[in-house]
């Protein structure tokens, strides 16, 4: 198949945002990957055009049954003003794995990824170069077809937009106070957990308002059945250190398999760490805690890469972590991941690609 390119008149460019005041996700660039899926036919009508309203039938199925998956990576401008991404190709692999459970269908992730190369090269002088700042990647994928029976739909497009967004850390880190939810579940087993499908972050909205509202920055899920294991916080991984040993919930079908959880267990691993990924429940935490065996703790994913944890609030209990500061093996994660992404430091593992 082939990518048609459809340039956006240069009178309709954009002015480029302030890169010191960029924000999450609120600016898009100039153009958009889009392609087409009809039942029998397969993908076509590939195609880069201007960034563009959707015309939908107000039928659609994702508008009604909600069948809506997306991915999210990054490019970053870094060494002599190249740009980079980082695991890409797992990404497109994990949105087939979503795919998969929502019915949808399966995308060609060499095709798509020489689509979002493209796209990235029309569009390259929206990589902003400001410290710390990157270009958002979001791969999305909905359904089309009219119809208010519940089936899976027969129409789908699938499309890319980029956002360039700032520093998640301009003033340094600043360790996170959670609220560890009794109240309210994300996933449950046999659920839609482990994949990254819309309706969990329409699920999981209250919970992180109410969590807001007491001045909380995000919620930390516990396991449905028993609301006693951890399983993840707000769009993150988490991992534990206690008695130098690195703990993290192993993948049980409600946790969403993070690319960045995945690279801190292979780097922690080659740096001789002790790491297991197994079941913890928030009360071994908080014995850890009285005990003085908690060291550190802190979330990982692809927005903030290594977010230091500074307390945990449960029930009426609180458990301030490493008196509230950023944790030494933090620090070394983030700067590891980071110099790797921004190709200043070497990359053993092939992660990094060059677009
Ligand atoms: C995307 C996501 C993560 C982190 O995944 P990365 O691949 O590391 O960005 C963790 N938890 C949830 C619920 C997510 O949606």
């Amino acid at each position: 198949m082939e990518i048609r390119l459809e340039k956006a008149d240069d009178s309709k460019l954009k002015t480029k945002p302030d890169e010191n005041a960029l924000g999450f996700g609120q600016y898009f660039t100039d153009h958009m990957f889009v392609m087409s899926y009809d039942k029998g036919q397969g993908w076509h009508k590939a195609i880069i055009k201007s960034y563009q309203n959707f015309s939908l039938d107000p039928a659609a199925m994702v508008l009604h049954y909600g069948q809506a998956i997306f991915e999210g990576l990054k490019a970053y401008r870094g060494k002599d003003n190249r740009i980079f991404l980082f695991r890409p190709k797992d990404n497109l692999r994990r949105m087939n794995f979503t795919a998969e459970r929502m019915c949808m269908p399966q995308i060609d992730v060499d095709f798509v990824f020489e689509g979002m190369k493209k796209l990235l090269q029309q569009d390259c002088e929206w990589v902003p170069g400001a410290p710390g700042s990157s270009l958002y990647i979001r791969p999305t994928m909905v359904a089309t077809e009219a119809g208010l029976g519940v089936r899976p739909s027969h129409q789908y497009i699938f499309f890319i937009i980029n956002s360039p967004v700032g520093a998640y850390y301009p003033e340094g880190f600043n360790p996170v106070k959670i609220f560890v939810t009794d109240k309210y579940v994300r996933a449950v087993p046999g659920g839609v957990g482990h994949v990254k499908t819309a309706g969990n972050y329409a699920a999981s909205i209250m919970a992180a308002v109410e969590a807001q509202q007491q001045g909380y920055t995000q919620v930390l899920w516990l396991d449905a059945v028993e609301r006693k294991y951890i399983e993840e916080v707000g769009t993150m991984n988490i991992f534990f250190v206690i008695n130098d040993e690195i703990i993290t919930p192993p993948l049980s079908g409600s946790i969403l398999p993070g690319i960045t959880r995945d690279s801190v267990i292979q780097l922690t691993k080659d740096w001789g760490l002790k790491v297991s990924e197994k079941r913890i429940s928030i009360d071994e935490v908080f014995l850890a805690k009285e005990k003085g065996s908690l060291q550190e703790i802190f979330g990982t994913g692809t927005a903030a890469v290594i977010s230091p944890v500074g307390s945990l609030h449960y029930k009426d209990k609180v458990c301030t972590v490493n008196e509230g500061k950023t944790g030494k093996l933090a620090q070394r994660l983030f700067d590891e991941i980071q110099g790797i992404q921004y190709g200043y430091i070497n990359d053993p593992y092939g992660w990094v690609v060059e677009v």
